[in-house]
């Protein structure tokens, strides 16, 4: 998650977009191009190998990958703000799940989130200067083990999912990068 807007922000980094005299976004394309030259094509199904998909929040600071021990091929990641289960991350594990064979589901929350600091007010403030209301709910969070124990049961109670009965949820330490699970509702 970002930093929320009722803080300020900081100068926004322009040291990357400095190094190849571009925007971020050329800086990307340029990667690219050398993570082409070298690529081979794998060969792989779209089937992920562990039939499991990782449901996490968007922060910069975590690596799925390299803190689950996760390789190419192996799984879903799906992504939000917060990670937090909403109709879209519904409709992303269904799809998952019936066209692409997965099987288990692991829902991580961090330490030190964005939606930590955020309350509905952010929804009605957005309201407020665009004129417009969102049609989503900003789904903060004061509590995160009691947000991923909501998230576990959306995921277990969803009428589309035909696979519920492995669904774990964890909050992963921005700090020491370990995972905590999270016991579900009983
Ligand atoms: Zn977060």
């Amino acid at each position: 998650m970002p930093i929320p807007a009722s803080q300020p922000l900081p100068p926004p980094d322009d040291s990357a977009a400095a190094r190849t005299g571009g925007t971020v976004t050329d800086r990307l394309i340029e990667a690219n191009e050398s993570y082409a030259a070298a690529f081979t094509d794998p060969g792989m199904d779209a089937r992920p190998v562990l039939k499991v998909a990782v449901v996490a929040c968007m922060d910069a600071r975590l690596d799925l990958h390299a803190a689950l021990g996760l390789e190419l091929g192996d799984c879903h990641t799906i992504r939000n703000a917060g990670g937090v289960v909403t109709d879209d991350i519904i409709r992303s594990l269904t799809i998952s799940q019936r066209a692409l064979g997965t099987r288990s589901v692991v829902l991580i929350h961090h330490t030190d989130c964005g939606l930590l600091s955020l309350t509905e007010d952010f929804r009605h403030d957005l309201a407020a200067e665009v004129g417009q209301r969102p049609t989503w709910a900003v789904e903060a969070f004061k509590d995160l083990d009691e947000d991923v124990r909501q998230s576990i049961q959306r995921v277990r109670t969803s009428p589309f999912l035909p696979h519920t009965d492995d669904v774990r949820g964890f909050v992963f330490d921005v700090t020491t990068g370990l995972l905590r699970e999270i016991s579900p509702r009983r």
